[in-house]
């Protein structure tokens, strides 16, 4: 018996010795830029896009996705970080003003993949850091492309830089080539990168205004410039699955797609409340689209809670990498992705404004505390813009109201106060900014002519 297991364990050696050994999983993450939960057309949006209709119809699509904040930088650090900006130092938009950029002490998706050997690269808006110890580069990726912040602002150049070396392709991007710049870019790499793991991280400038599209597609939706973007941005997605189908790389691959806020001046958030800098759904729930041929079911709708939080233990579920030695705050969503799932029990999670915690959702139901008193970016009162507490928390359930136009607080006074306990309670394991912020909003002292308002939870 002994010798018959013997050589029967010896032939499953040698027969493993001369099999091809098993390739690590790519990745190709690609990031809208204030794309609205209602602009795709698989998400019941008016512009023609075939070719991310067709990724969700061979994958999964979410319905109940949040981006981690309302506007571009923090969603972007907690995208990369799997932790809540307010964790990481990044509260607010960077500007060209401004010289900090994500903390040093923060692992990227980047920086956890490359000690795998993954050839990384970023193509598109950075917005984590301008100067060349803060780009791309210096955070795990191997090569970036792009404008390293939003497209409105001054100056606005378009990069390419190596560990070491930063080159100024365009002094002023050019608007309207850039989605097809990117696209170029990032179908380049993929040709280099076919023989080894890879990690694209695609963060597109657009639809974040100003807007601009190249020839072959200005003029030719019925949405308008916007929905012009839109359709480039489709066709960009469809070149990407087309290398990699060429390549033979599309069950080797994990391709997901996402946006980092709500929709701004143009674009639609569906049927939900709230746009871009609202805490509101409509400002921070996104399409999420996963596709992986024999990995992630296919055709499926997902409607469990998700959050762009959860990429970074996704890819390490994937990929086998170390998460970093620091608190996360997403989840792995392999469990729902496999198809194996249609839930996960999940803790509840923060919407911050800045420092500002100021929602707090479990399940369906969602409890508002405070707001500000102007949109980001509009005019500020004299009194400048300032978070100020619900006269009276605000609840919502979403499953029977998507669009938190009926508040129910008064029929469930014990939701009320056990969301409000598990929000306070959160907050003590946060940074003091975000401790003293929700005690200003919330202390007793009485903020302008607005009157003086109890403690959450006196
Ligand atoms: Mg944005």
């Amino acid at each position: 018996m002994e010798s018959t297991s013997r050589r029967a364990f010896l032939g499953q050696v040698a027969a493993s010795a001369l099999a091809a050994p098993v390739r690590k999983s790519n990745v190709v993450l690609i990031f809208a830029d204030d794309l609205g939960y209602g602009d795709l057309g698989c998400y019941g949006g008016k512009a023609r896009t075939p070719n991310l209709d067709r990724l969700a119809r061979e994958g999964m699509r979410f319905t109940q996705f949040l981006s981690a904040n309302p506007v571009c930088s923090p969603s972007r650090a907690a995208l990369l970080t799997g932790r809540y900006p307010t964790r990481v130092g990044m509260p607010r938009v960077l500007f060209p003003t401004d010289q900090t950029g994500l903390p040093e002490d923060e692992q990227t998706i980047a920086q956890m993949l490359k000690p795998l050997g993954y050839k990384t690269m970023c193509v598109g808006k950075w917005h984590l850091g301008h100067l060349e110890k803060f780009l791309p580069t210096n955070r795990g990726f191997d090569e970036y492309y792009g404008i390293p912040y939003s497209n409105d602002m001054q100056p606005r150049p378009l990069l390419h830089s190596v560990p070491g070396k930063v080159e100024t392709v365009e002094a002023t991007a050019n608007l309207e080539t850039l989605t097809a710049h990117y696209t170029e870019q990032a179908t380049g790499f993929i040709e280099r990168s076919k023989d080894s793991p890879f990690f694209l991280y695609m963060p597109h400038t657009y639809p974040h205004i100003p807007l601009g599209a190249s020839a072959k597609f200005r003029g030719k939706s019925r949405q308008g410039l916007y929905g012009d973007v839109i359709e480039e941005l489709d066709w960009s997605v469809g070149e990407i699955l087309a290398t990699l189908k060429k390549h033979h790389l599309e069950r080797d691959t994990l391709v997901l797609f996402s946006s980092d806020n709500g929709p701004w001046y143009q674009g639609s958030p569906g049927a939900l409340r709230g746009r871009k800098g609202s805490t509101y759904e409509g400002g921070v729930r996104e399409p999420f689209i996963a596709r992986m041929p024999g990995r992630v079911a296919a055709g499926k709708v997902c409607d469990s809670l998700g959050s762009a939080m959860d990429m970074m233990p996704t890819i390490a579920k994937l990929c086998g990498a170390t998460l970093p030695n620091k608190a996360l705050d997403g989840i792995d969503l392999w469990p729902l992705l496999s198809g194996q799932k249609t839930t996960l029990d999940r803790d509840a999670l923060l919407y911050f404004d800045a420092w500002n915690a100021q929602c707090i959702r479990r399940g369906n139901y969602k409890l508002h505390v405070s707001r500000y008193n102007s949109q980001v970016y509009s005019p500020a009162p004299a009194a400048g813009r300032i978070n100020l507490p619900l006269p009276q928390p605000e609840l919502y359930d979403l499953s029977s109201d998507p669009d938190e136009s009926y508040d129910i607080a008064p029929e469930h006074p014990g939701i009320v106060k056990e969301l409000a306990a598990i929000l306070e309670a959160k907050l003590a394991g946060f940074p003091e900014e975000v401790k003293s912020a929700y005690a200003t909003t919330h202390g007793k002292k009485t903020r302008g002519n607005v009157g003086t308002f109890p403690a959450l939870i006196p």
